[in-house]
């Protein structure tokens, strides 16, 4: 933080629409210093309309969200972009492209566009993604959109953060196959068959709607869009589906489920990430007693404050994924 301004300073900044103080607030979260602004601006939260939106790297994530940007706009409404990059926080790849792309707004006061890798952050994607969101939705961003390479848990992940998640999928690459394989499927509200102007987009859409018949779904069934975003054609009809989606959402109620959900979501992934850091240190003070793996454990657990009748729980199996939302 500036030595100048501070911390009421910078809040009051972000609380007066600067948006280089909206820049600024979401590097703190990124430096995993943003609980204070968050405490302060959590009460301001939960306005925003905010859209995941996931795929394979070059299937035409960024070209879709400047696409979506321009829609968004076109009705009138202020849009935050958080591009997310959860493969490396040195590789700028993929961001790079997303500049370009996106460059058309950059000089829109009703757009605001954060790059961010989150590898290493506390919390994960989960972390600076979702501080970054909430401080956006903080500071009246009608819609949010949060774009992700999909590498198996980060469309999980960001299902977990945005109310709807939009799956764009690539025409001729055997995605299809793949997303059923890391079991993606059952995150997306809607797909998105992007490049509709590829020889194979129609056998991709019928290839989707054929795994769809496979799963079942209580409530919302997913929609199925084809784009072909450089032009515009069908974001219309994406932005559409995007809205009875969130309209499900309001009528059925599962809007307070979700971003209950979310809620939980970070608070787990933030006491997780300082549980495992403890973890950590109490499995370094064990080490050196030469005692069985059970003992050890219950010191570790002891030192976490367990109790004589917890210890004697039998130990339940790691849980190595984040639970998928909704009942589907
Ligand atoms: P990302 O990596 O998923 O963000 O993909 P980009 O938005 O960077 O797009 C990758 C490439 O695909 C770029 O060269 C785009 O111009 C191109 N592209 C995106 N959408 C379409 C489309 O609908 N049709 C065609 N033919 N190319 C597209």
């Amino acid at each position: 933080m500036e030595q100048t301004d501070g911390f009421g300073g910078l809040l009051a900044h972000f609380q007066a629409g600067s948006a280089r103080a909206l820049a600024r607030a979401i590097s703190h979260a990124e430096a995993g210093r943003g609980s204070e602004l968050i405490r302060h601006l959590f009460a301001k939260t939960g306005s925003a309309m905010t859209i995941g939106l996931t795929g394979p790297p070059g299937v035409g994530k960024s070209t879709l969200s400047s696409a979506l940007v321009r829609k968004a706009r076109s009705l009138g409404k202020t849009v935050g972009v958080v591009s997310v990059d959860p493969t490396s926080p040195f590789s700028h790849g993929a961001l790079l492209g997303d500049r370009i792309r996106l460059a058309e707004h950059f000089t829109d006061a009703g757009v605001f566009i954060r790059s961010m890798a989150s590898r290493g952050h506390l919390g994960g994607l989960a972390g600076a993604t979702a501080d970054a969101v909430l401080l956006m939705d903080a500071f009246g961003m009608d819609v949010i959109v949060i774009e992700t390479v999909g590498v198996g848990q980060s469309e999980i992940e960001i299902a977990e953060l945005a109310q709807t998640t939009v799956l764009a999928l690539q025409p001729g690459s055997g995605d299809s196959i793949q997303v059923l394989k890391a079991g993606v499927m059952e995150v997306a509200d809607v797909f998105v068959v992007n490049k509709k102007d590829h020889p194979m987009a129609n056998q991709l859409k019928r290839e989707i709607r054929s795994m769809m018949e496979m799963l079942d779904f209580s409530g919302w069934v997913p929609e199925l869009v084809m784009t072909q975003a450089p032009s515009g054609e069908g974001v219309d009809d994406l932005w559409s589906a995007i809205e009875r989606h969130v309209a499900y959402l309001h009528a059925s109620g599962e809007l307070v489920q979700r971003r209950r959900e979310a809620f939980m979501h970070q608070v787990r992934q933030l006491a997780r990430g300082h549980l495992e850091r403890r973890l950590e240190r109490e499995l370094t003070n064990q080490i050196a007693t030469g005692v069985d793996p059970y003992a050890a454990a219950d010191r570790v657990l002891r030192a976490f404050g367990a109790s004589a009748e917890e210890l004697d729980e039998p130990p339940r199996l790691p849980h190595l994924r984040a639970s998928v939302k909704g009942s589907r």
